[in-house]
């Protein structure tokens, strides 16, 4: 922990220690300089649940470890469950917090949507992950100057989606429950403001589409029950494969000079 952390400043050190650590795990792997996963403090019985869930999923630290394995970081930065603020990254701190209460709102809006309990659990952490990794796109982008053409915010919901579908033999059920998450905020508005219209984000809806098309462009399965339920034309689903084929291969050469693992 002490090695972990010996790069940070003395005033963020202490912020650090105050705060009650349950545990810090380091997965920093074979990377000297890699990401590190802790888990903050739960004050509240719902906080308590949630970071219950999540760290008995072990899917969060199973993320860092694929990207530890996958990716050389030049730098540290940390990952940690808890607080208020967020899903978040922080610049200035190399820092990104995912705070429990989103775990438990997302869960709570796959029960109200009627999943059992377990399965509201299976979709939230998958959503949970989906946010890992598009927290993860932010900070690759700032650190390394990434290049991004057009909305960041898509961009990093791309490459979330891609690393689902890329990295687990069920991403593509994984990216779907990302993509059901939006669907749900989606329907938190029956009509669309200006400030909506003028946010860093696609709308709800576009997210859960765009989610969806990605999926569709990577397995033809799911392609095809897109299809029959309606939710995209065949002339659509023909250009989610250009377009997943298209953001993947950019996102790879894009990241590939800076954190790519060498063969
Ligand atoms: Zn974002």
């Amino acid at each position: 922990m002490v090695l972990q952390l010996s790069g940070v400043t003395g005033r963020r050190m202490r912020q650090l220690l105050v705060i009650s650590l349950l545990s810090v795990l380091l997965l920093a792997g074979k990377n000297a300089a890699a990401l590190s996963l802790q888990y903050g403090g739960a004050k509240t019985e719902s906080d308590k649940r949630a970071q219950q869930v999540i760290s008995e999923s072990s899917n969060v630290e199973q993320a860092i470890r694929l990207l530890n394995e996958n990716w050389q970081l030049k730098e540290s930065l940390l990952v940690r469950l808890g607080g208020v603020d967020g899903p978040e990254y922080d610049p200035e701190q190399s820092l990104i917090t995912i705070p429990y209460g989103f775990y438990a709102e997302v869960q709570q809006r796959f029960i109200d949507d009627g999943l059992n309990l377990n399965e509201a659990r299976r979709a939230a952490l998958d959503a949970l992950l989906h946010t890992v990794y598009h927290e993860m796109a932010h900070a690759l982008i700032d650190r390394y100057q990434v290049p991004v053409i057009g909305i960041e915010e898509d961009a990093a919901d791309a490459l979330a989606t891609i690393l689902l579908l890329e990295w687990y033999p069920d991403g593509a059920q994984k990216a779907i429950h990302a993509g059901d998450l939006f669907d749900l905020e989606s329907s938190d508005y029956t009509e669309i403001d200006e400030e909506q219209l003028a946010g860093e984000h696609s709308l709800d809806a576009q997210r859960a589409y765009r989610t969806y098309c990605l999926v569709a462009g990577a397995d033809e399965e799911y392609a095809q029950q897109f299809e029959a339920s309606g939710l995209f034309s065949p002339e659509r689903l023909d250009t989610c494969s250009e377009d997943y084929q298209r953001v993947r291969s950019a996102w790879l050469r894009l990241i590939e000079d800076y954190v790519l693992s060498q063969p």
